[in-house]
């Protein structure tokens, strides 16, 4: 809906699709509403009315420039903090936006006969590309507010909160811009709370079918910050029995002091410590309340809940359970056990996720995928990775292990199943699936996500073996940068930059028909310069443009691409840029403009090249867009046979590196498509004719002193790893996910060579 422009909405009137204008905590309560919640009412302040606030009153120059501070030096810290709030505090709200606050706070008022009434003022803040960041618990909340300019001081307060020291360190360190990430300010009639607590749908440490209630006296703040020893109910889902009840010690209580109005800690009454708190009708109420709002968002919920002196319940808080770390084999009551596989494919990710289906036919229909759903679809775009983030699984009809939904799911280590030809049909939006993304295999039913995956993968590696051969790791999308650089590898063997364009909202000819050439090169800037400063000083190889057509003409502006019969063989890589070179001239500007910032890091990759001709050109064009050649690393990618075939004629023209790019090398030496699952059983990267032309560069490669690397799917592969060591390759460049067995298996490798090496001398010594 277009409600975009509106400074205030209702929550009643949005859903998760509102994310970017409302906030997590926004969006999930209009979704609660929708589905018939008791959840009180609820307007926000939305996001772009922040924005409005700090550009229409000329604050936001200033505020970004006092933010601009060492964040590891805490007085500078402070120093910004305190700077950013006064200007946030001390300006004047747009009439515009006050009017809008004041008369939703009006309206609710209204609903109570008139009487001013008392709402809580809670702050949600939001990434304008990443929507669905999360920054929770950096910001405030005021409790118990009550008339017209208390509501505006509390919302003026939460803007200000956006710049909490630690809100400005979290998002310094997480590599989110200040500039981009807003705040929207929930306002919601206050539940004058008898009673109140959390509830978890199940087990948070395990994922049983259990709904575990903990509940105290007074308003949730004694529960959820943890000053009271709770009661704690537990349910078991199936039998609807309450199978433990534990009643706590509960020494203070929040509650609204019926003379100020303020919210107040006291002690709890000597009678009601050791009281129970809820009674066993009450906590039935709960469950099925809890179960309603699981079965709404297909994954277990961690909520928030409140009972008003005269019984009224109210949910006040819904989000998904993120502590469970066991992959543990439950039933779902009306979708059957996991173990019946509907639907299989290739794996193309590892984990296990279960979640509720979501099918997406087009782009429009992203906003429908929600955190901890299953995002099924076609085939994935660059411009679906911000949906793609908020699946917990990602499941497609088409492609192979080295399509885009395969790599980016890698990089997001989100479970993945590719190829599987008929998802979109056979799977039904809201079913409750698990996908297995290492077996390639997705049931019926509900395994619990494994949560712990992503930690598990990417903790920074604290040793390592030493290997001769030097492991790098592929990046496809910026954000994985840190990710990548946690691995410990030694550069960047690929960095595509494709997934960053495709990624824009438009063509790149309509930046250069709006004269805006300078805004894309800084965005190519932005991009690599983020991969290049998480590996600084390790070297990065960054690819220039290699996407087919058909990738591109589902851009803005991309209507225009040739229709080709096979865009595999098409106009794809450098024969691209050396036919629209007025484009590929903006590529080379971006990598002048960061050799200028210092980042000698950087190499320059060229993709798909079949002939020396090829090479000779770019580089003239990188002459005159003004790189040196002399102190520019530059290197060619080997996916044509012609390229491997001819290598001596490559290196006689000048290169410092190659790079074996195997997904393009087997299609093209096999003839086999690798992006069309009919062919897929015949794809072969250790086919003898593809090792052999491998073997033969890396040979002449090797006598002529040049670099020699791979970067196709071969390199996470074990098996073809240790033959390319024996081959005597320089550098193996992995995913993410698999960089850590690739080193193991090197370093094996390279022992084992060494060990043969030695005791084949000595042989040799005793035989003489
Ligand atoms: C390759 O062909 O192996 C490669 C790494 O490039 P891409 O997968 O992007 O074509
Ligand atoms: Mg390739």
């Amino acid at each position: 809906m277009m409600m975009s422009d509106k400074p205030v909405v209702w929550l009643r009137d949005v859903d998760s699709s509102d994310l970017g204008l409302v906030g997590g905590k926004g969006a999930s309560l209009g979704e609660m509403m929708k589905i018939g919640l008791p959840v009180p009412e609820a307007f926000a302040v939305t996001a772009t009315a922040f924005r409005e606030f700090i550009d229409r009153t000329g604050i936001a120059d200033e505020l970004f420039r006092v933010l601009d501070v060492n964040v590891d030096d805490g007085v500078e810290l402070k120093k910004a903090e305190d700077a950013a709030k006064k200007l946030i505090l001390s300006a004047e709200m747009p009439p515009r936006i006050k009017d809008a606050i004041i008369d939703a706070y009006d309206a609710m008022c209204e609903e109570e006969g008139g009487e001013e009434v008392f709402v809580a003022v809670r702050s949600s803040a939001t990434a304008e590309d990443l929507p669905d960041a999360s920054f929770a618990g950096q910001q405030d909340t005021f409790l118990n507010i009550r008339g017209k300019d208390a509501v505006l001081e509390a919302v003026k307060k939460c803007w200000a909160s956006l710049y909490n020291s630690r809100a400005i360190f979290y998002r310094v360190k997480h590599g989110f811009e200040h500039r981009k990430v807003n705040i929207s300010v929930v306002v919601q009639k206050m539940v004058n709370s008898k009673k109140a607590g959390v509830m978890f749908t199940r087990d948070p440490s395990t994922g049983a079918m259990r709904t575990i209630i903990e509940a105290s006296w007074g308003l949730g703040e004694a529960v959820v910050s943890g000053s009271v020893s709770p009661d704690s109910y537990i349910v078991d889902r199936e039998s609807k029995e309450i199978i433990s009840t534990h009643v706590g010690m509960k020494e203070i209580m929040h509650i609204r002091d019926p003379e100020t109005g303020e919210t107040v800690v006291v002690p709890v009454p000597d009678d009601m410590k050791e009281k129970r708190v809820l009674t066993d009708d009450e906590i039935m109420k709960l469950v099925e309340l809890g179960e309603k709002v699981e079965e709404h968002y297909g994954v277990p919920q961690d909520t928030e809940w409140g009972i008003e002196e005269d019984g009224r319940i109210y949910m006040l808080q819904s989000r998904p359970i993120t502590t469970i770390k066991e992959v543990k084999e439950t039933s779902t009551s009306e979708e059957g056990v996991g173990e019946d596989i509907i639907l299989v494919g290739l794996g193309a990710s590892p984990g296990v996720a279960s979640g509720r289906v979501k099918i997406i036919r087009s782009i429009d229909e992203l906003p429908k995928v929600e955190e901890g759903d299953i995002m099924v679809t076609r085939m994935t775009t660059p411009d679906m990775v911000p949906a793609m983030k908020r699946a917990v699984a990602i499941v497609t009809d088409e492609g192979g292990l080295t399509c885009h939904a395969a790599i980016v799911s890698r990089e997001l280590s989100t479970p993945a199943v590719v190829g599987t030809k008929r998802a979109t049909e056979v799977l039904k939006d809201g079913m409750i699936v698990t996908v297995d993304g290492e077996k390639g295999k997705i049931y019926r039913g509900s395994l619990i996500r494994e949560e712990a995956h992503e930690e598990v993968h990417f903790q920074a590696v604290s040793w390592k073996p030493i290997t001769a051969t030097e492991i790098k790791v592929n990046i496809s999308i910026p954000e994985a940068a840190e990710k990548a650089a946690a691995t410990g590898a030694d550069g960047v063997g690929l960095l595509r930059i494709e997934h960053m364009i495709l990624g824009l909202n438009k063509h790149p000819s309509l930046y250069i028909a709006e004269g805006k050439e300078e805004e894309y090169i800084n965005e190519l800037v932005k991009g690599i310069k983020r991969v290049a400063d998480a590996f600084y000083p390790r070297p990065v190889w960054v690819r220039t443009l290699d996407a087919p057509t058909d990738e591109f003409r589902a851009m803005k502006g991309g209507e225009h691409e040739p229709i080709e019969h096979n865009p595999m063989l098409g106009w794809r890589g450098i024969r691209r840029d050396l036919t629209d070179t007025e484009h590929f001239k903006l590529e080379l500007r971006a990598f002048k403009k960061l050799f200028e910032l210092g980042y000698r890091n950087i190499g320059i990759m060229l993709p798909m090249v079949q002939h020396p001709s090829e090479l000779k050109r770019a580089k003239q064009l990188m002459e005159e867009v003004g790189i040196d050649l002399e102190t520019t690393t530059i290197g060619i990618m080997i996916e044509t046979p012609a390229a491997a075939i001819i290598i001596e004629d490559f290196i006689d023209e000048g290169i410092d590196f190659v790079s074996f790019g195997t997904n393009d090398l087997t299609q093209y030496t096999l003839a086999i498509d690798r992006n069309n699952e009919n062919v897929a059983a015949l794809y072969n990267e250790r086919h003898p004719a593809v090792m052999k032309l491998i073997e033969y560069v890396i040979r002449v490669c090797r006598e002529r002193g040049v670099m020699t690397s791979v970067c196709g799917q071969a390199g996470s592969k074990p098996e073809i790893v240790k033959k390319l060591v024996e081959f005597g390759i320089s550098s193996i460049s992995a995913n993410i996910d698999a960089v850590e067995a690739i080193r193991n298996t090197v370093a094996r490798e390279e022992q084992k060579l060494l060990v043969e090496l030695v005791r084949s001398s000595k042989k040799g010594l005793n035989r003489d």
